[in-house]
């Protein structure tokens, strides 16, 4: 027995998040189903002005509050962590453990997916490294081949400029990414960081 015509369309959509299967997409779509109805429009309204409402610094990459980022402002100038992606900067800020700038890179290198370096865009990063005058460079990737590769890359990229060249490693779990790593072992791996 097929669903109605929007229920299956909302388990299509409900598909595409992370994890989600279609047994699970199902569920939520049945939840969803359930919800007031005054929950549902707030909801339907704030995804639709979630790209414009919502935006990344130029600077860092980070998501920005209210126009202003929260992550450019009253830092250490001279450290600057690598992630791939604005999510992983609240990870590490829960952890206590830093107080350098960020800067998101939004992809890992994978060859089979066609993620090549250029996509990296190395000029406004060495620029940004360049004008603020960064002394340290911290790695803090995923654990898994796109992130190796990219680390690996970066620190050869970053070779020969007198910068020192760190990754978080200590605890990270091979095969890792960094949200699904909790706040004592993230804090372990950015305090126990190791030269790369
Ligand atoms: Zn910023």
């Amino acid at each position: 027995m097929k669903y109605p015509t929007e229920l299956q369309s909302l388990i299509t959509y409900l598909r595409k998040l992370p994890g989600v299967g279609n047994k699970t997409a199902e569920r939520f779509a049945f939840a969803l189903l359930e919800w007031k109805e005054k929950d549902l429009l707030d909801t339907s309204s704030l995804l639709g002005t979630l790209k414009t409402a919502i935006k990344a610094c130029k600077t860092c990459g980070c998501l920005q509050d209210q126009n202003k980022c929260p992550f450019c402002q009253n830092r250490d100038s001279n450290t600057l962590c690598i992630i791939s992606s604005p999510k992983d900067a609240y990870a590490i800020e829960d952890t206590h453990a830093y107080r350098g700038l960020y800067h998101v890179i939004e992809t890992l290198l994978s060859p089979l997916e066609g993620r090549t370096p250029d996509q990296l865009d190395l000029p406004k990063l060495d620029h940004r490294i360049k004008s603020q005058n960064i002394q340290e460079i911290i790695l803090a990737l995923d654990s898994t081949l796109e992130g190796d590769a990219t680390a690996l890359f970066l620190k050869n990229h970053f070779d020969n400029q007198g910068l020192s060249v760190t990754r978080l490693a200590y605890g990270m779990p091979m095969g890792s990414t960094l949200d699904y790593i909790d706040e004592g072992t993230l804090s372990l791996a950015i305090t126990g960081r190791r030269s790369f």
